[in-house]
């Protein structure tokens, strides 16, 4: 699919400039291919550091100037090639350069290519808080090419393998059975593993399907924040010092104990979920020194928290999750929550 970028862009967002965001880590390894299909005259690459803390209202700023320093119009296509930051960030760019411009994304992590570029949500950090700044923008194509996630650190590859579960948890019980059968694969040949492309495009097509029923998150689209209030809060304690993913499976871990501990579930949901995070080798328990304490205080910081109630999208068995008269979120007291994530389950 890479070698295939520009004929895609050519026909999705035909314009006179490509301006190409990428960072550090990617740009060397992956942009050559991308650039190779690009007018050089009417192409630029845009590289910007590489993590988390680059994803700022500054480094928008600076990515917006050096577009328009580039002499950047109406004119102008921008693609993203990168992770979930640049992604997020190069979207964004896109949603507000000149009240708009289309953007193609290329993502290059597992999580960006199962979830990020998908949904047209953009935006960047701020210190109060995670994605606090952005705008709803779809993207123009996304392509996704599985081999480039070979050059990809093995656990940020594993780490998601979280989202990939989740949408199969919230959504559709057969394709969470079929990723279960195929992580000794993934985990043993990574990339190359023949069933990568299938499972991703299944889980693409789990999320397309749910942000095209809601794209504001005006109700269903909250199934997809199951595990993401404990996940968003782990990440706040922990200072965002560990993998997103990781972050989502120990809070979809917690998440279930709770829609079981709420009666939502059956008995046996929780112990499914736990035992299917563990055996994509991804983390059951909180990190050593993050206090569930700590944790559920720091719920009461999540976004989607109204009125000073924490709302939780819980899972009712595995592929379908609590409606709750179409709100799709529940309200939980923090002594259930604290509960639930102290529980040890045999
Ligand atoms: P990331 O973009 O920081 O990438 C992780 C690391 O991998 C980075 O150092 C990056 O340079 C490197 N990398 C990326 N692709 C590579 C490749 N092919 N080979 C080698 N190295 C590579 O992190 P991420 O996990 O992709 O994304 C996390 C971000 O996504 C968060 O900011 C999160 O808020 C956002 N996100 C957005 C949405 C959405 O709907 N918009 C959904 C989920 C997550």
């Amino acid at each position: 699919m890479l070698a295939r970028v520009g004929d895609i862009v050519r026909q999705a967002a035909p314009s006179h400039r490509i301006a190409i965001i990428s960072d550090a880590v990617v740009a060397p390894l992956h942009a050559p291919a991308v650039l190779a299909q690009f007018p050089a005259a009417r192409t630029q690459l845009f590289t910007m550091p590489a993590g988390e803390q680059e994803k700022t209202r500054e480094r928008w700023a600076q990515l917006t100037d050096a577009l328009v320093a580039w002499g950047a119009g109406r004119d102008t296509t921008i693609v993203a090639l990168g992770g979930g930051v640049v992604g997020d960030l190069a979207g964004f760019v896109a949603a507000t350069y000149m009240r708009g411009l289309p953007v193609v994304q290329i993502p290059t992590t597992l999580l960006a290519m199962v979830d990020a570029s998908v949904g047209g949500k953009t935006a960047v950090d701020t210190p109060a808080g995670k994605n606090l700044v952005g705008a709803f923008h779809n993207p123009a194509a996304v392509i996704m090419d599985p081999a480039v996630l070979a050059t990809l650190p093995p656990a940020v590859l594993r780490s998601g393998l979280a989202e990939m579960l989740k949408h199969g948890i919230i959504a559709d019980v057969s394709y969470f059975e079929t990723l279960l059968h195929a992580l000794p694969d993934l985990l043993t040949q990574g990339a190359a593993a023949p069933a990568f492309a299938a499972l991703i495009a299944g889980s693409v097509r789990i999320k397309a399907t749910v942000v095209a029923e809601d794209s504001r998150e005006g109700g269903l689209r909250q199934i997809l924040n199951f595990g993401h209030t404990i996940a968003h809060a782990i990440e706040k304690v922990q200072r965002y010092d560990l993998l997103h993913g990781d972050a989502v499976a120990m809070g979809m871990v917690a998440e279930a104990r709770l829609a079981e501990r709420l009666g939502l579930a059956p008995a046996g949901l929780a112990r499914a979920v736990r035992d299917a995070v563990a055996r994509a080798g991804l983390p059951v328990t909180l990190p050593l020194g993050v206090s569930a304490e700590a944790v559920v205080a720091e719920t009461h910081g999540d976004k989607k928290a109204r009125g000073g109630a924490v709302r939780y999208a819980l899972p009712r068995s595995l592929g379908e999750m609590e409606p709750a008269e179409g709100r799709w979120t529940v309200t939980v007291d923090d002594a259930d929550v604290l509960a639930a994530l102290l529980e040890q389950l045999p």
